[in-house]
This record gives structure tokens, sequence and C-alpha cells, in this order.
């Protein structure tokens, strides 16, 4: 028998560096080894990726198949155009794999379709190896030592954490790769077995790119959006391990910022540049290592006189990353929702506005009915995700995500917490939904987590503290920079009524050129601004006593409602 022959699938991990999945791939001396990318359609059809996200991905690919080929020019990455769980047991067959290898996920739906994968590469006798390297801890190790339990805050993911071992250090990137095999993809037409759902239908008469499984000319070349039927992408912020190490580099470089920061201090009004890091989209697709990243800041801090600490440091707030995806893998899927969630309070969002009252149309934790709004509610929440609500604060920070993909946490706390229990009082996982759309990171247990922490339902519980919409903004940025922006009909505002238009004289108004009228659906005249879409001194107040009444109650997203419209606790 020859030597290993093996399929590398990326996946989570788009890198060279610091990859234990690599490593143990190249440390069993193929004699051939494949580095793919199979499309899943799950990403295609069903995770909402807007054109930003799709374009960061596009440019890990390109950047990582050029890192291929200048290890060995005979290979690159080799995008599969077709789900794993049917494409895989006919290469295993076809090209006489031995064994597959792949960073293990960390997601819920990641994890059920390796199982089904690794199901049939058993079939198929090929071995498949698949460690971790996607967090600071293995994800599961954590909640073994978590007592089996999710980790729900920072001390307990720290306890768990100590008792797991040592953070690795970092691996160095492989200096060679192995030559490819040859690929024949002659497999007949034979039903691949078991058959999983994974045939939607295709996408706006695009429908060619897709049915070929090496791309369109045969050479399992990388995606374009253009080919995908994709507009142009219009975020400035680009993907690539490349990109992703130099920019590592250029914040270890400033000792002081790196070794000192604190979250809570830093802008959520400061663009170009930033205020953090902006690596969440690079540990997202994997362009970098979560390892990498620690031990760059943390070597810095143990030599560093004053330094912060966590969970405030730049360490610490990796360690809010590894406590979502331990809370998600003690959970499963029902982490990133009410349903079944035992962990997260049910709260029975959108209570009418005072206008409303009397109209509720209702909605229920266990029976799923969770999207069932007000038409004022939905008004709001469509003027939310659009970003014309009538309060620039929120409105830019809203454009800025729908643009760029991207904004500071303590932006994401400022209209998370707006949309749910400090205004418009709409469901969590709608909001979530959007987050899901727009952000270039989107994680599904860093979204939901902190959706979660946003809203009270899970993780914090201090619902009486609310952001303003007005004066949390003020804090940061008096002038209203990010405000002149991203609503730029706002731009000549005097900075007197920057944040509240609604309030400023017609002649201040005039001087700006611009007008407060209707409410930003549809077609918006020229030269005109939204007025406020509620009250939010009364909306504060009605918000803080409903879920008063829900903690009360103390129903979890696993309670039942019974036969009569009541609730019954499990
Ligand atoms: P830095 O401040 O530079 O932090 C460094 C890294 O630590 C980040 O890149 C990120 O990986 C991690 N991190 C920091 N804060 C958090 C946190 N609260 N939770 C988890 N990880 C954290 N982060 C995502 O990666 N994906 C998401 O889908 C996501 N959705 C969010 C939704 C809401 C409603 C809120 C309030 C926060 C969300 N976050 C999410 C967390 C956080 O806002 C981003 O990780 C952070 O803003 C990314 O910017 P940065 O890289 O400059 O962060």
């Amino acid at each position: 028998m020859g030597n290993p022959r093996v399929i590398y699938w990326f996946r989570t991990d788009l890198r060279l560096h610091d990859s234990p999945a690599l490593k143990a791939a190249l440390d069993l001396n193929p004699d051939v080894l494949w580095p793919i990318f199979t499309w899943d359609p799950h990403y295609v059809y069903r995770a909402k990726g807007g054109v930003n996200r799709w374009q960061y991905l596009f440019d890990c690919q390109n950047d990582l198949s050029e890192s291929i080929t200048k290890l060995n020019p005979k290979s690159k990455l080799f995008v599969v155009r077709e789900a794993p769980q049917t494409v895989m047991p006919k290469l295993f067959k076809a090209w006489k794999v031995t064994h597959l290898v792949f960073e293990k996920d960390t997601d819920s739906y990641g994890r059920e379709r390796d199982k089904v994968v690794v199901d049939l590469a058993k079939k198929a006798g090929v071995k498949v190896i698949s460690p971790y390297g996607r967090t600071l801890w293995d994800s599961d190790d954590l909640v073994v030592q978590n007592g089996g339990k999710p980790t729900m805050s920072i001390t307990q993911l720290q306890a768990a954490g100590k008792k797991v071992g040592k953070i690795p250090r970092p691996l160095p990137a492989p200096k060679h790769l192995p030559d490819p095999g040859d690929m024949p993809l002659d497999f007949g037409l034979e039903s691949p077995d078991p058959k999983p759902d994974v045939n939607a239908p295709l996408r706006d008469g695009k429908d060619q790119a897709y049915t070929s499984l090496a791309g369109p000319k045969g050479d399992f070349a990388i995606e374009t959006l253009e080919e995908l039927g994709f507009p142009a992408a219009t975020t400035p912020h680009r993907g690539g391990e490349t990109r992703a190490l130099k920019a590592l580099e250029h914040i270890i470089a400033d000792e002081e910022y790196a070794a000192t920061f604190q979250k809570p201090k830093t802008s959520p009004a400061a663009f170009r540049p930033q205020s953090t890091t902006l690596l969440s989209p690079h540990l997202h697709f994997g362009s970098l290592s979560v390892r990498l990243f620690y031990w760059r800041v943390q070597d810095l801090v143990d030599k560093y006189k004053g330094a912060s600490s966590p969970p405030e440091s730049l360490t610490g707030q990796l360690l809010f990353r590894d406590m979502y995806f331990a809370a998600q893998a003690a959970i499963g899927s029902p982490f990133v929702q009410t349903l079944n969630n035992p962990y997260v309070r049910f709260v029975p969002w959108h209570l009418p506005s005072k206008a409303e009252a009397g109209t509720e149309t209702g909605t229920n934790a266990a029976s799923g009915a969770y999207h069932v709004d007000t038409p004022q509610a939905d008004q709001w929440f469509q003027r939310w995700k659009h970003g014309v609500t009538g309060f620039p604060w929120i409105d830019a920070l809203m454009r800025q995500l729908r643009a760029e993909g991207w904004i500071h946490h303590l932006g994401r706390h400022a209209v998370a917490c707006f949309l749910t229990r400090g205004g418009c009082y709409v469901h969590w996982e709608r909001g979530a939904d959007v987050f899901e759309e727009l952000l270039l990171d989107h994680e599904p247990a860093c979204n939901a987590g902190n959706w979660q922490w946003l809203s009270c339902t899970a993780f914090f519980a201090q619902y009486y503290r609310c952001y303003s919409p007005v004066a949390f903004g003020q804090k940061w940025d008096k002038e209203g920079a990010l405000i002149r922006h991203y609503v730029p009909e706002l731009k000549d505002l005097d900075q007197k009524y920057i944040y509240e238009p609604w309030k400023a004289p017609r002649a201040a108004l005039d001087k700006a050129g611009v007008k407060v009228e209707g409410d930003g659906l549809g077609e918006r005249r020229k030269g005109t601004y939204p007025e406020p879409m509620l009250d939010f001194g009364e909306r504060r107040g009605v918000c803080i006593a409903a879920i008063k009444t829900a903690y009360s109650i103390g129903l979890h997203g696993n309670d039942q409602q019974v036969k009569d419209g009541t609730w019954r606790k499990l």
C-alpha cells in the first residue's frame, strides 16, 4: 500500500498558519494532498449572507489559493461546487482517498453536516482526522470542565479553561505542500446514499454555474460575485490571510494600544480608523488564527507594565468568543433561538404601543409564533433595519452596518438595545436575522449570544439600564462626525441638533438644507430626514415595566403554553 492520499477540506480555517488540522494532514506524510473547498447549499440558500460577506469569502479563498500555489506550483485551492454530503463519497471512490482531514467545526449546523460526512467516510473506509483550531480551547472540553453545562459567564469560561489547560502556542505555516493527485470526475449519475435534502431551487437563473462540479471552465476555479449574480460589494473591508497577518502585526506594533486596551473606553463613533481591532471577520473566516492573536497580545502583556486585564483587555475579548462557542456546544441548535432553549428567558415581545392597545396579535414561547408583530412593531422594525428611525445615531450605525458590514461593539449594543428592550420591543431574533445578513463577521454563536445579552434574555439581566439613542452617542461624539458621514442629509446641521433634528428650529433646518418629515420608508424626497418613530422616554418606561413583568413570571424558551393560553413552567 502506498502513502496516504489525503483530502484537506478547508472550511472555517482559510489560512496556512497555525492550523492544527493542516499539520495533522501533513504529518501523515501524504503521497498526494487535495486542498479543497466544497459548496454548501446551507450557506448558499439558507443562511442569509449579504454580498459584502461573499466578497470577503472570495478574498480569503483567493489569497489562500495563491499561498498554496507559492508552496507548490501544481496546487491551489480547488473549489468543488457540490454539497459535501453528496460529493464526498464520490470523491472518496474516484480519487482513491485514504484520509479526510478538516478543522473541527464549532457551529451546530456544521457539526450536524460533519457527522453525515464522517459516517460516509467510515462507510468508504476513509479515515477522518479533525482536531480543533477555531477557538482558544476545544469548546467540547470546556463544556465537560463546566460540568456539562453551557458557559454563561466569563468567570465560568475562565474556570473551565483553567481546567482544560494552557492555550496551545501557534504552529508555523508549512514550508511545502504535496502535489494534488489526479481529479477524475467520471463518477456517473448514481445516486449518493444517504441523499440529504440539499437540492434547494437555484438562484436567479444562474443555474449553469451551479450545476458544474468543477465550475464553468472545469478547473475548480474560485467563484466571482459576477458569476453568482451578485451586485458589486460596498464594503471597504477586505479579507485574506495576508491582510489578516499584516493587520495583526500593525496592532501589535502599537504596544501601548494592544497591551492597555480597555474595551469600554473604545469609541463606537470612531471610524476610519475604528477604535477596536476589526479582526473579527478574519477570525470568522479563519484567515487569522485566534491562538496567534491571543499569544501575540499575551506575550506583549507579560512584559508590559500597567497592562490591562480580562475581561476588558484584548485577550479578554477573545474569551467572550470562546464563551459563546462553548455555550452553543452545550445547548446545540436551540442556542440561536428562544424556542426549546432552557437558558433563554421567554419575553412576550411586541407589546402594543399606546395607540395599538387592544389590537395585540399575541406571541408565545413554545408555540414558536415569535415573529407575529403588531403592525406598529413591524413598521418600527423596517425603519430600524433600513436606518430611517428618525434617530440619527441609530440610523448612522445601521447604515454603516449595511454599507460596510461591520460596526463597533458598543454601536451593536446601541442598535440592539433600541430594537428590543430599549425602545421597539421587537423580538431579538428579528434583529439577529438582520445582523446575519449584513455582518462580515457573522458567527451564529456570537451573534445569538450577544443579542440575548442585549435583550436581557440571557447572559445579562440589568434590563433597567437602557442606551439612550441620543445621549449615548453624544457622550462619544459631540460633533456628530459618524452621523454626518453615514447620514449625509444631516451633514450640515448645527451640532446642537445633530442628534435630535426634530428639535431644530426651521431656520437651522433651512440653513442645513434639510426637512424633517415622513417615516423614511418607500421613496424619500431629496433633502428630507424622517421624523422620530417613537417617543424614547415613554417607550423606555413601557419596555422596562414589561420586561420586569416577564422576569417576575420567569418563563424560559423550553416552557410550555397550555391550551387555555396560560404558561406552564417545566
Ligand atoms: P475587538 O474589540 O478588537 O475584539 C477582538 C476580538 O474579540 C473580536 O474580533 C472578536 O472575535 C472577539 N470579541 C470581542 N467582543 C466580543 C463579544 N462580545 N462576543 C464575542 N466575541 C467578541 N461578534 C462576532 O464575531 N460575530 C457576530 O456575529 C457578532 N454579533 C454581535 C451581535 C451583537 C448584538 C453584539 C452586541 C455583538 C456582536 N459581536 C459579534 C461581538 C462584537 O461586537 C464583535 O466581535 C466586535 O465588535 C468585533 O470587532 P473587533 O474585531 O474590532 O473587536
